[in-house]
């Protein structure tokens, strides 16, 4: 039996439309504004990215790009600006930023109204107190695929690989508040493998290519991968060796096309929520 394939790129387009027909029966355009500090090619391919999609469903998107030697008090000030201006529903600072530039300084500085990325701290404790607020891109996009795929989560086993803020923590605190029952995983961890063996969905966040091999992986298991690796052959691959899960697991999302999709699909409806939340 090979695994079920949830597609990503599926479940991401219909989100775009659903986002799209409810912004233009809005009265206004919906905004968002994405802040890139230097010129790291891959965020900039990112940015231009969301930029497309947002405007795609309908949004008012705008990049704002700044030099790489912009001051972290010139960056605040911007996002002073961005947290007072009416049309701008949606702040986004596209990580990494420069050295210099304090990212935790910049992250507290966004409206957390605004804060469409789910990365300010009232976010992140809005997120573990099971309270309203703007959750993380990535981990929500993960729930959804989950949800998609119809993944029975309360009580199921669910083992997340990776604790970084942006995926680890909150797909983690997603899942707890889905009543399934949570192991995170990092890189102190003992017996991988066996932690992997006992879970009945793997959520893999860690940037390691094909670190999770077949025969680490339950029967029937739901794998999730998050990871993004490039191989010295230039394609991409994830976490999880996907052609040795294929045949194990119960479902699988692929890379690309899996986790990816979802994330910028879950960006153009957090500006919508946000939108909404704020002018209504
Ligand atoms: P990160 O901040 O580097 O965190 C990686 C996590 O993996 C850390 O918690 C680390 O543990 C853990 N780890 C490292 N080696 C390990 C090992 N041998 N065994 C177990 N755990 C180990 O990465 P991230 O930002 O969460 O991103 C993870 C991956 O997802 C990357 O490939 C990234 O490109 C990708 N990503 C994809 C999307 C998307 O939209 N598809 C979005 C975000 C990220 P410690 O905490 O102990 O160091």
């Amino acid at each position: 039996m090979t695994a079920q394939i949830i597609d990503g790129r599926a479940v991401a387009a219909a989100l775009r439309e659903n986002v799209a027909a409810r912004a233009s029966a809005l009265p206004y355009r919906p905004g968002l504004a994405v802040v890139l500090v230097g010129d790291d090619p891959a965020s900039r391919v990112y940015v231009r990215n969301k930029d497309k999609a947002a405007l795609q469903v309908g949004l008012h998107a705008r990049t704002i790009a700044l030099p790489a030697d912009t001051t972290e008090a010139a960056l605040l000030a911007l996002i002073k600006n961005l947290n007072d201006d009416p049309q701008t529903d949606g702040i986004l600072v596209q990580l990494p930023l420069p050295a210099h530039i304090r990212s935790d300084i910049v992250l507290r500085a966004i409206d957390p109204a605004k804060d469409v990325d789910g990365f300010h701290p009232d976010n992140v404790a809005a997120l573990a107190l099971g309270e309203p607020g703007l959750v993380p891109c990535t981990p929500r996009g993960i729930l959804r695929l989950l949800e998609h795929a119809q993944i029975p989560l309360r009580g199921a086993k669910a083992l997340v690989i990776g604790r970084s803020n942006i995926v680890g923590k909150p797909v983690a605190a997603l899942l707890v508040a889905q009543n399934a029952t949570v192991t995170i995983a990092h890189s102190a961890t003992r017996d991988l493998a066996g932690e992997c063996r006992r879970a009945e969905i793997v959520i893999a966040a860690v940037g390691r290519a094909e670190m999770v091999r077949g025969d680490w992986i339950a029967p029937g298991a739901t794998l999730i991968d998050v990871g993004i690796n490039r191989t010295d052959a230039g394609t991409l691959v994830g976490d999880i060796a996907y052609a040795e899960a294929l045949p194990i697991a119960g479902a699988i999302t692929p890379v690309p096309g899996g986790v990816g999709p979802m994330t910028i699909a879950c960006l153009l409806e957090n500006t919508l929520t946000a939108a909404i939340a704020r002018r209504h």
